[in-house]
């Protein structure tokens, strides 16, 4: 069981909701994607950490074969190359490395060399196994990040796994439900939040994923988010009243099932209801 967490923005409780769900699982694994600000691992304090460096390959130019065409720099979509005083300057924050300058270059001047874009660490928390990705600043991409983070997942894994992907619907969050088998919309009770909502919405639908909203922070009264799922047909997999015992835990940095019985328990027929709806979907589609 992959389940992927989103939401339209940051700050709406989706690492609130996948931190949660997977320490209710007991034995889980939970894979931070939000490369850009991971955070879950701020709940989890994992231990015995293992740090892998997550390179990509950026062109290098010799200057003793290069004739000065340009060829290279007309190729490149993602403006990462220029001729500059008879030289080729290679601008490695932008370039998205996908090697095209190096097949097209006439003098085969262009070979590669790899760079750190980031890293990724893996821990234990408990019972649940902790996976962060950490994009360094000002890289173009964490894409190549998060292909590692998932990368095993793709394999058998008996374990259920939490996706805690990047907030909005960029590609990089297309990337962390790539291989999800259901997803999860986290959303807000606001007409900003419906907008968010929205924009998840459609990115699962383009996906052709099975998925269910959790509305967080509900107050009594109209809740333009949960006005939004029924008009839409989304199945709503439950509502996280606001509380400020619960905001002020996961401020705290802590994990609330872990905390306060109360929360266990809130959270684990939460887990059940995603179970039994992700279960539902697995056969829906075995007799499709
Ligand atoms: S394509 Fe090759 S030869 Fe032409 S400018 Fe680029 S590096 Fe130089
Ligand atoms: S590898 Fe691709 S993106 Fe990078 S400089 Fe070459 S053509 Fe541009």
């Amino acid at each position: 069981m992959r389940i992927a967490v989103l939401s339209g923005k940051g700050g709406t409780g989706k690492t609130l909701v996948s931190v949660n769900l997977a320490a209710a699982s007991g034995k889980a694994l939970y894979i931070d994607c939000d490369v850009e600000e991971p955070n879950g691992h701020l709940f989890f304090k994992p231990k015995n950490i293992q740090k892998e460096e997550i390179t990509v390959p950026i062109p290098k130019i010799d200057p003793t074969l290069c004739s000065g065409c340009r060829a290279c720099v007309d190729f490149c979509k993602f403006n990462a190359l220029a001729y500059v005083r008879d030289n080729v300057i290679v601008f490695e924050e932008v370039c998205h490395s996908c090697g095209g300058c190096m097949l097209i270059c006439p003098q085969k001047a262009i070979t590669e060399r790899e760079k750190s874009i980031g890293k990724i660490q893996k821990g234990v928390s408990g019972q649940v196994a902790v996976r962060t990705g950490v994009l360094n600043t000002g890289e173009a991409t964490g894409i190549p990040i998060i292909k590692r983070l998932l990368f095993e997942i793709k394999s058998e894994n008996k374990l259920p796994v939490f996706i805690d992907c990047p907030p909005g619907s960029a590609c990089i969050v297309m990337e962390s439900i790539k291989d999800a088998d259901y997803c999860i919309l986290v959303a807000e009770p606001t007409l900003f939040g419906v907008h968010n909502l929205s924009m998840v919405h459609e990115l699962v639908k383009l996906f052709h994923k099975p998925y269910g909203a959790i509305l967080n922070k509900c107050l009594d009264g109209e809740n333009p988010s949960e006005t939004f799922c029924e008009e839409q047909g989304i199945p709503i997999l439950g509502r996280i009243p606001f509380d400020v015992e619960l905001g002020a835990l996961n401020s705290n940095a802590k994990i609330a099932a872990w905390e306060e019985g109360k929360y266990w328990v809130a959270f684990s027929y939460l887990l059940e209801a995603v179970t039994k709806e992700v279960r539902r979907e697995a056969t829906a589609y075995s007799q499709r």
